[in-house]
């Protein structure tokens, strides 16, 4: 009797080890399994990449947008995902020669921009356009091709140019300028890396959000450019003699001079004037070279 009782106790014993090496082993399969779930997720990109990405879990969905569009607003970071400067149009700064002047024109494209780009051929020398995407037509989209093709460097300028949207916050800015990446790499096939913020980087609106726009654009692979000469010809009244007044001699006392002009439909003045101003640079023996050659110009540095 005592020989059984043993032997009937060794074999529950032994029932109940079986029992728990059986459920030791299935716990460590699940455990592998979603390892491997993990790394596979991680390698693919399937799993989200940020909180902003995930689906509401459950109940009304109009809700939680409106609970979430304020954290995808001050989250602008991880927001416009496409808005990155692309690697192969990058800045490269080549060593310009000595007297290189820089010619750039603003709030174009516009009925100016082809008698501007005719009479850059004419002299075979190279400029670039900081564009804006409000007003585009068919005849703006059509020089900014043929601006592209002739050599010129085309740059960003904001889609609205309206200051007080733009300037209100980090995220309006970037949603203004992605309007504008969308429609050139749409209508262009490709996408500048340059930009000029419209009234120049130290202009006096979004002085609260400077420093950290800045900063944001920089991180996203962007390269700024302000100017260090200005023709003065979209302010107040504009005179041939004010144009001249403002470049000469200034562009002669800086150092590789950024001349800001503009090509909007207002700037016939500045179409007209362009050959003097040209002939009198070749005269003085200036080269001409686009802004990407050139190194980034900020105000205040
Ligand atoms: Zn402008």
């Amino acid at each position: 009797m005592k020989f059984r009782s043993i032997s009937g106790s060794l074999c529950y014993i032994s029932l109940i080890l079986f029992l728990l090496i059986a459920w030791g082993r299935e716990l460590s399969h699940t455990a592998r399994s979603n390892l491997f779930q993990t790394a596979v997720s991680n390698e693919t990109g399937a799993f989200p990449a940020s909180p902003l990405d995930t689906e509401p879990a459950s109940g009304n969905t109009a809700a939680s947008e409106s609970t979430r569009q304020p954290e995808l607003l001050s989250d602008y970071k991880s927001s416009f995902p496409e808005l990155y400067a692309w690697e192969d149009a990058a800045v490269e700064v080549t060593a310009s020669p000595q007297k290189t002047v820089y010619l750039t024109f603003d709030d174009g494209p516009s009925k100016n921009t082809g008698k501007i780009l005719d009479i850059l051929k004419q002299y075979e020398i190279k400029a670039t356009f900081f564009v804006i995407g409000k007003d585009l037509s068919e005849e703006g989209i059509e020089n900014m091709k043929r601006a592209a093709a002739e050599g010129h460097a085309i740059g960003l300028h904001t889609y609205s140019h309206d200051y007080k949207k733009i300037y209100s916050s980090v995220a309006d800015f970037l949603s203004d300028y992605d309007l504008l990446r969308q429609e050139l790499e749409e209508q262009l096939g490709f996408s500048p890396t340059i930009f000029r913020f419209p009234g120049g980087s130290y202009c006096s609106y979004g002085t609260d959000i400077r420093t950290e726009l800045i900063t944001e654009m920089t991180r996203r692979g962007y390269t700024y450019y302000d100017w260090n000469v200005s023709a003065e010809d979209a302010v107040g009244k504009v005179t041939a003699y004010s144009i001249r007044n403002n470049i000469f001699p200034r562009v002669y006392e800086v150092n590789a001079p950024v001349i800001l002009m503009h090509d909007a439909p207002l700037n016939n003045l500045t179409a007209e004037l362009l050959p003097e101003i040209i002939e009198t640079l070749l005269t003085e023996g200036y080269c001409f070279e686009t802004l990407e050659t050139r190194e980034p110009l900020h105000f205040g540095e």
